[in-house]
C-alpha cells in the first residue's frame, strides 16, 4: 500500500492545500493530511476545527485521512507505515525551503521520500499567514478555502 503524508500547520487549510491532495489522490493509495502541532508556536484556529474543516473537505475521498502529531514528521511516517511525504510548491522560495527540509528528512530516514507537487498558478498566492491576518483583520476569507468550510 503507498501511503503518503501531507504534514502542515493547516491554520487554516486553504485551496490551495486541497488542490495538492486532490492531485495526489490518483497518486497514492492512501493520504494523510497531518496538522502538526508545534508547542512553540500556537495556532490561530483550534486544532479540532483544523481536523474537521480537512474531514468535511475530503468526506468524498475515502483515501484521504486527517491525523495530527508532534514531533518530527518521519516519525509520523514510520507510525503510519507512509513512505512518501507530499508537499506543495508554489514558487523558487518554497522549492528552496521545501529542497532543504527534504534533504534532511532523507538524512534522518533514507527510506522515506519527499514528493512535490507543481501548484496552479490560481492558487499560487494562498498562504495560510496571509488568509490568517485577513481574517484577523475582518476581511472575509471565504474565497480562498475550499467550499465545505464554513467558518463562524
Ligand atoms: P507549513 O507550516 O509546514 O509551511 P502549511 O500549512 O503552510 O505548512 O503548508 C503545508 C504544505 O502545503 C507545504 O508544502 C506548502 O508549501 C503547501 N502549500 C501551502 N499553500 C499552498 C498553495 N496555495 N498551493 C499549493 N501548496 C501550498
Amino acid at each position: 500500500m503507498k501511503t503518503a503524508v501531507f504534514p502542515g500547520t493547516f491554520d487554516p487549510f486553504t485551496l490551495g492545500h486541497e488542490s495538492i491532495v486532490r492531485k495526489a489522490i490518483p497518486l497514492f493509495d492512501k493520504i494523510v493530511v497531518a496538522i502538526g502541532i508545534n508547542s512553540t508556536k500556537s495556532a490561530h484556529f483550534e486544532l479540532n476545527k483544523r481536523v474537521e474543516w480537512i474531514n468535511q473537505t475530503f468526506s468524498d475521498a475515502p483515501q484521504v485521512e486527517v491525523g495530527t502529531y508532534e514531533g518530527l514528521t518521519v516519525d509520523f511516517c514510520l507510525e503510519k507505515n507512509a513512505e512518501y511525504i507530499l508537499r506543495g510548491l508554489r514558487n523558487p522560495t518554497d522549492y528552496q525551503y521545501e529542497s532543504s527540509i527534504a534533504q534532511m528528512n532523507h538524512a534522518m530516514q533514507p527510506g522515506i521520500t519527499s514528493v512535490f507537487l507543481v501548484c496552479d498558478p490560481e492558487y499560487a498566492a494562498i498562504n495560510s499567514s496571509i488568509v490568517r491576518e485577513i481574517f484577523k483583520s475582518g476581511g472575509d476569507i471565504s474565497r480562498f478555502l475550499p467550499q465545505t468550510i464554513v467558518l463562524d
